[in-house]
């Protein structure tokens, strides 16, 4: 079957909803990824933050196969191995408590949100305090409750009712989040520290020490939403280490499957045991076989990986910072945002045809390689890059 007959056959079968470039990926090996017409590309783009380790990473590769001859499903009625050494090394590393797994962002937040609704009902006996702060440019995923919590206007047409319950509130102006938590009525603010979707763009320190704050005084839960930003992205484990803090909660997803379907809600101290019998669960939640991929990915960032992200992340900042047609340069580690004098679409089209494939996120050209590219595949794809944006 030649790609004309896939495409084709995508546009007769598969529901409307991505604008998908013209190119068929058919396999790869690390950040290099190859066409059917076996035309090579290096990858800035990692699946959407997806494949932390690039395309068919081998010992990640050896733990999916391992598990996968073993055992792939069984549900959550009986004890599996794979999801309960992956919570533990979750919670080992961060400090968090306890960890629910589901399949994505979207569901990893509506744990959360589920989280801090049912911690406030359990301390007021009632939903007088269950509305959630949210930044206005967020993004929290596409259920209707999600896209509720998404603090962007485009979001929120076309499919209400959306569930009540959410505020939004300025990602610059932390005397917005004052203002809603002092009307008493909300339970929890939720925040990306890199607004990922958004364009790349990372809250300032001080604003985030005053929402944090905020809701300590006023007894909030602080939810931290690293489904983009999370599992090494930025050049922590977690990018709120960065940022000086516990979060109550962190949501993750993306990376954290190494590429299979795997997000994981972790709930510190003060909500370990607010989900209790029955109140929450999934089919495929903490399945063995993403569980198995997500513990060797995790067990592998490492001090020596994360040095390794932030540094690359300088090179990149530094090498487009001040470029021709390079308007700025946003981000951590290896989540980069460029703003281009030329629309980002353009120059995401002209950099898949000269073999290097970025994302964009707004009107930015987004990066989110894996980050164990190497130095000569990043100098090569951003040199390309520079000539693309520069042209
Ligand atoms: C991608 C993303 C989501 C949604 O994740 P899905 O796996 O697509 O449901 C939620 N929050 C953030 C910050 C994201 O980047």
């Amino acid at each position: 079957m030649d790609e004309m007959d896939i495409r084709e056959l995508d546009r007769q079968y598969v529901a409307n909803t991505y604008a998908r470039s013209d190119v068929l990926f058919v396999r790869g090996s690390g950040a290099q990824v190859f066409d059917d017409r076996g035309k090579r590309y290096i990858d800035l783009g990692a699946g959407i933050g997806v494949n932390v380790f690039g395309i068919a990473d081998p010992e990640w590769r050896g733990a999916v196969v391992e598990q996968l001859s073993k055992l792939q499903h069984m549900s959550n009625l009986y004890y599996t191995e794979p999801c309960v050494r992956l919570a533990e090394e979750l919670c080992r590393r961060t400090g968090m408590r306890k960890v629910f797994f589901g399949n994505s962002g979207a569901e990893a937040n509506e744990c959360a949100i589920k989280t801090a609704r049912k911690w406030a009902f359990d301390l007021c006996g009632d939903e007088r305090r269950s509305t959630i702060i949210t930044l206005k440019n967020s993004f929290h995923g596409r259920t209707v409750t999600t896209l509720a919590a998404t603090g962007q206007e485009a979001f929120h047409t076309k499919f209400g009712p959306f569930t009540p319950g959410f505020v939004h509130a300025s990602a610059q102006d932390a005397g917005e989040v004052r203002a809603l938590a002092d009307r008493g009525d909300c339970c929890a603010v939720m925040m990306e520290l890199i607004q990922g979707e958004g364009g790349v763009v990372p809250l300032e320190r001080e604003y985030v020490d005053e929402v944090v704050s905020i809701a300590r005084e006023q007894d909030m839960l602080v939810i931290v939403d690293e489904v983009q930003t999370g599992n090494g992205r930025t050049g922590t484990l977690y990018a709120y280490e960065q940022y000086g803090f516990t979060p109550d909660i962190v949501t993750t997803a993306k990376g954290l499957g190494g590429g299979l379907p795997l997000g994981a809600c972790m709930m510190g101290e003060r909500v370990e045991n607010t989900l209790t019998f029955g109140s929450h669960g999934s089919t495929f939640g903490g399945n063995p076989i993403a569980c198995a991929g997500a513990l060797n990915i995790i067990r592998r960032i490492d001090d020596e990986l994360l040095e390794g992200v932030r540094r690359k992340g300088e090179y990149v900042k530094k090498a487009l910072s001040g470029a021709k047609g390079v308007k700025g340069v946003t981000g951590m580690g290896l989540m980069t945002g460029i703003l281009t004098e030329k629309p980002a679409g353009e120059v995401v089209r002209a950099a898949i045809a000269r073999g290097v494939v970025p994302l964009t996120a707004h009107e930015k050209v987004r990066l989110l390689p894996p980050l164990t590219i190497t130095d000569e595949e990043l100098s090569e794809a951003v040199e390309i890059l520079k000539e693309v944006i520069g042209e």
